[in-house]
This record gives C-alpha cells, structure tokens and sequence, in this order.
C-alpha cells in the first residue's frame, strides 16, 4: 500500500516537558460531566498515577438518541481549568469542524477522532481541511469496522493537511462472533500499521477494547508485550455512576494498582523476539477463533442429532459425509493446503460430532 512519507513527530515530543514515560499515559473520564468531577479526577489521577494527558469526551457520539451525548463545549473550560491544576496537556474528541473550531479557541492541546469519525471519509476529509496550517496534535482512532484502509487513509488525510504530530489509538473493532470483549482487538491490524507507518506511536486503548473494568490489566499487558507506545485508560471517581461507559471505567486508585502491576519490559531489547511476540500474538487471536468456531459448529451438529432423534434417522449418512469431504477436499486445494492434513483433521471433526450426536440419542427424554 502507498503511503505519505512525511515524518511523524512521535509523543514525547509533542510538548517540551513531556516526562518521557513508557507507557505513555493518557487517562480520564469517558465523559466530562462536571467541573468537579473533572477536577477531582485529575487530581486523584495525579496522586496515584503519572498520566502525560488528561482525556474526557465532550460531544459523546452514542449509538441511538437519548442517551446521554456530552455536555458540549461548556465542559471545553471545565477539561482546561482540570488539566492546568494538574500541569499536563488535556486532549478531547472532535467529530466535525464546529468542534476543532471550539476545542482550538478554548485552547485543547491535544485533539482526536473517534472510532465511529473514522469509518466516514468524509467527515475525515471535513476535520483535516479544519486543521490546515494549524499546528496541534492528532490521534486518530481505528474505525469501529476492522477495515484496515480506512484507518490508514484517516491519518493519510491528516498527514496531508500538514499535521506532523500524529498518533493512531487502538481501540478495537465490532465482532460478528463471541469474544469476551466489547471490541476484538485484532493485534494483528495494530501491528500491520506500524509497518505503514514506522515513526507512527500507537496508544492501546483496553477500555473501550475490553467493555469490563476486570479485563482493562491484561490488555495493557498484552499493548506493552506487542512495543503499543502508550495507553488510553478512562478514569471516574465514582465509575459506576458514570453517565457513559460505566462497567469499563476505573477509579483512579484502581488505575494506580493495575499500573503497577505491569511488567514493562525495555523496548527495543530484541527485535527479534519482539517480531516473534507479534507473531504469536496473531496465531493466538486465529487460534482462539477457530475454537469459537469450533463450538458453534458443535452447538449446530447438536441440533442435527436432536432433529434425527426425533424424526428417527441415523446419526451416519455416508452421502452426507461423501459430499463433506468432497467440497471441503475442493477447498483445501485451493487453499494449498496439505491434504493429508485436511482429511484427518475432518476425520477428528466427524468423530466428535457422531459422539456428540450418539450422546443425544442415548440420552433418555
Ligand atoms: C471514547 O473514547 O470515549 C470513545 C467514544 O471512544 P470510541 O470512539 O473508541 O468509541
Ligand atoms: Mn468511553
């Protein structure tokens, strides 16, 4: 894929006294709900943590209406007078030019596009033409859809308005399987843009990955293990009174606890297992996709036996195996696959459903 290869200022340059952390912390509520709240947060988060950033939505995009959708630019001030009384730089998410215009007169040092900004390439294109000639920093979000190319083209279209300061955030995408989080991280899309764009940081973002405060730890761990540059972890003093992403949010002195039980290993030690890492990461995301697979074929395969119990038909019929074999041996040609390793591992499939089924018909009513 062509890319511009204009360079990209990375974050701890981003403002002079940046404390050159790793992970780079950025955190907050997800929403600004009032003065106070703003207020006490931060202050709390810089009692019990070391955060570069301070974060809180103010236009909240929500899936359907009437639910709570920020306070809007009243709340701009609020974000202002929270990240002066802590001494680091605020950062908030704009959605169209009317909100780049507010956030650059109320003087947000940091701005980004959120996931549900960055599936329209439009409303790219609307915010990149806002900041030409403007010199702030951008962090671009994936898009909510795992469509590679729109997240590159978003910080394609930002790059080419003549921003230099850029970050992408990891966020996770929408999953049509079960997974245990609100949004499957898909490691391997975080990966594949650091070999786009090899100055670019990318903040891992678990709480909106993992949708559950529980799981917030092991994600960060796992953003840390890949080389992810920094965290995005949002913050309340009472989470569960939260007015938007309750369940995900953290207090302040739980944020302290699960950064201190981070193992942050030196970056850049060994390239070579740090690419070996990221290719683990991959074939434990494929591997736990074909199990998820794997049982909803089994939920299927029990339907059938529960069918064939009661309609009295047997659990083996060879046409149906044949016609199984057939196409599947078909597609594992196309695929190059071995083929001796295709059958047996059909074989194994077939074994287990036909004990899966034989359960059923012996079991009593
Ligand atoms: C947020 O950061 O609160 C937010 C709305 O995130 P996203 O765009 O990732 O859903
Ligand atoms: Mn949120």
């Amino acid at each position: 894929m062509s890319v511009v290869t204009k360079k990209i200022i990375p974050l701890n340059k981003w403002f002079k006294e940046s404390k050159n952390l790793r992970p780079y912390l950025i955190s907050g509520p997800c929403s600004a709900e009032s003065e106070e709240q703003l207020v006490s947060t931060a202050k709390l988060l810089q009692e019990h943590t070391n955060i570069n950033m301070l974060r809180a939505g103010i236009w909240k995009p929500r899936t359907r209406p009437n639910s709570f959708e920020g306070v809007g630019a009243d709340a701009l001030n609020w974000l202002k007078t929270a990240s002066k009384a802590i001494d680091v730089p605020c950062c908030t998410e704009v959605a169209n030019t009317k909100h780049v215009e507010a956030c650059l007169k109320a003087g947000v040092d940091v701005l980004w596009l959120g996931a549900r900004t960055v599936v329209s390439p439009f409303a790219v294109q609307e915010i990149a033409d806002a900041l030409k000639g403007i010199d702030i920093p951008i962090m671009v979000k994936n898009p909510v859809n795992p469509d590679f190319k729109l997240w590159v083209g978003a910080i394609e279209r930002i790059q080419n308005s003549g921003v230099n300061k850029i970050a992408a955030i990891h966020r996770g995408f929408s999953w049509f399987d079960n997974t245990p989080y609100r949004n499957a991280p898909r490691w391997s899309m975080a990966i594949e843009l650091k070999t786009i764009f090899p100055d670019l940081n990318i903040i891992c973002d678990p709480s909106h990955i993992a949708g559950k405060r529980n799981l917030i730890h092991d994600i960060s761990q796992k953003a840390l293990d890949l080389e992810m540059d920094g965290l995005m972890i949002e913050s309340h003093i009472n989470p569960d009174e939260a007015l938007s992403d309750a369940s995900q949010q953290v207090t302040p002195q739980n944020l302290g606890q699960i950064l201190d039980n981070l193992n942050v290993r030196d970056s850049g030690v060994n390239s070579l297992n740090q690419e070996l890492k990221s290719l683990r990461a991959i074939i434990d995301e494929i591997d736990h996709e074909i199990l998820r697979k794997i049982k909803d074929r089994m939920q299927i395969v029990e339907k059938i036996g529960a069918y064939k119990k009661k309609n009295k038909v047997t659990i083996l019929q060879l046409e149906r195996w044949k016609e199984i074999l057939e196409s599947r041996t078909n597609l594992s040609n196309s695929l190059s696959l071995n083929l001796d390793f295709t059958k047996k591992y059909l074989e194994v499939l077939h074994e287990e459903s036909i004990r899966l089924q034989t359960q059923i018909m012996n079991m009593n009513e």
